[in-house]
């Protein structure tokens, strides 16, 4: 998520010769301690579920997602990055994931790899939408696959993770969406029967949706205009018409879920934004926020009384499916396969906007200030040294002015300051400076690493404020 800016400091951005390309953003040393804290979380349950990681190019071929995600979504008509490789080839910034490890599972050949085979990957994915809070155009995605099981354990195993990775953020109010889109056997009557419904209120839909009435029919499920969102509250829902194959794996999926306690919402008009989705579609959300298609069914319940924290996200935090087409498709054999992803910067969100707390690298104890050439030089061995023995020490290299640096250590809260001027760099002494008393001591150089493990294997005297190095300035 992009900084808190004071008003005077967006302004003056927007000034500047060079900004971040629209819907683009840096990550700045402030937001690390959050990022950090969720890829570490991501990390580690991707290893407990033996999910292994695999990291795909920024870019494809062009056709890879055409293909995959289909001709008539958003992201293919809209919203791609193309671009011509100097040897003619249309290659495409990412928009997403799955159809990059698809590829890859099948360049490989994983299929003769144990299955099922799982992995998961962690990067920036780049779609030309409409930028607003929450939405972007470099967006970072964490995602997990699972290929060649068609069991709705598996639909259930990567639910369960996510609920637990939530969990185990601190965000235990999520709720999960659930639908089943069934399969390409009972689909085309689904659509048949929903275009039934739909043509009679053609004028009472928006243009978009018209048009999406000829190619991509159930996109006109998850339209959020109001006309739309009116005359979807009659419309046939799929649950009604999968057929007995997918319906037996869609009640499976539900008792597993049961059996291990998530509590999930089904939501008839959730279907995705992707092709490839077969059976299982699923979104989770903060809980104070409502799905597409669940607006009514909200307002009727407990929590429309509920007052807001704060406005939302409005957005999925991850979302995901069954694709057991997808790899067949892009020139593999008959694979099924499921996979999940969600949107880092609406997680690290999300968490800022419930107060959880990050836990952050332990703050230095010790600032050291040099004054000197000499002293600088020395400093620098000295840095490594106090690195060396476990103790680490903040500094501020460029600066000459001992007021400056003392300014800044104070900043910090650091219990002791070393201070090395160019008498000490000659006489191998530094002097030692309690910040709290003001107190200061010479000692020799060589009795340096003893003294302060002494002084260090003491409880803090002072409350080290949570102030980043890099927001002293
Ligand atoms: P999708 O690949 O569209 O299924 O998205 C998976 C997750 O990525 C969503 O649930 C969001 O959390 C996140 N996401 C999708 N699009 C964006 C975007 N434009 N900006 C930020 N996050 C996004």
């Amino acid at each position: 998520m992009q900084e808190e800016q004071p008003e005077i400091l967006k302004k003056e951005r927007r000034n500047k010769q060079y900004a971040s390309p629209n819907g683009m953003h840096d990550i700045l040393p402030v937001s690390w301690p959050a990022w950090n804290h969720l890829y570490k979380k991501v990390n580690e349950l991707a290893h407990d579920y033996g999910f292994g990681r695999i990291e795909t190019p920024i870019v494809e071929q062009a056709e890879l997602f055409s293909k995959g995600i289909g001709a008539a979504t958003d992201i293919i008509e809209h919203e791609m990055y193309l671009l011509k490789s100097k040897g003619g080839d249309t290659l495409a910034l990412r928009p997403e994931g799955t159809a990059p490890t698809v590829r890859a599972f099948v360049e490989h050949g994983m299929h003769v790899w144990s299955q099922p085979v799982k992995l998961w990957y962690w990067g920036p994915m780049f779609r030309h939408e409409r930028p607003q809070r929450g939405r972007y155009r470099q967006l970072w995605q964490f995602g997990f696959e699972v290929f060649g099981d068609e069991d709705p354990a598996i639909d259930a195993e990567v639910i369960q993770l996510l609920t637990i990775l939530f969990k185990e953020l601190g965000l235990k109010d999520v709720s999960v969406q659930l639908n089943s889109i069934g399969c390409s056997q009972c689909r085309p009557y689904y659509k048949k029967t929903l275009l039934h419904y739909y043509r009679p209120h053609a004028d009472k839909i928006c243009a978009n949706c018209r048009r999406r009435m000829k190619i991509n029919p159930m996109r006109m499920l998850d339209c959020k205009d109001e006309r739309c969102v009116r005359v979807k509250q009659n419309a046939p829902q799929i649950v009604d018409h999968i057929c007995e194959d997918c319906r037996h794996h869609f009640k499976n999926l539900l008792e597993f879920l049961e059996e291990i306690n998530i509590t999930y919402f089904l939501n008839p008009y959730l279907v995705r934004g992707l092709d490839y989705y077969n059976r299982t579609v699923f979104e989770i959300w903060p809980h104070d926020e409502v799905a597409p298609g669940q607006e009514e069914a909200k307002k009727d319940g407990e929590e429309a009384n509920k007052p807001k924290e704060e406005k939302g996200s409005q957005f999925a935090l991850a979302g995901g499916g069954r694709y057991d087409n997808l790899v067949k498709m892009l020139g593999g054999r008959t694979t099924p396969a499921f996979g999940a992803a969600a949107g880092i910067e609406r997680i690290v969100h999300e968490l800022k906007r419930k107060n959880v707390k990050i836990p952050e690298a332990p703050a230095p104890r010790i600032f050291l200030i040099q004054l000197g050439d000499m002293a600088k030089r020395k400093s620098l061995k000295l840095f490594e040294e106090l690195r060396n023995n476990g103790i680490s020490a903040a500094s501020s290299f460029g600066r000459d002015s001992i007021k400056s640096q003392l300014k800044i250590a104070d900043k910090l809260g650091v219990e002791y300051t070393l201070i090395l001027g160019q008498k000490e760099a000659l006489e191998d002494t530094i002097i030692l400076r309690e910040m709290l008393a003001g107190e200061q001591l010479t000692i020799p150089t060589r009795k340096l690493m003893d003294v302060l493990k002494t002084k260090l294997a003491k409880k803090p005297k002072r409350k080290v404020p949570r102030t980043s190095f890099f927001q002293v300035e």
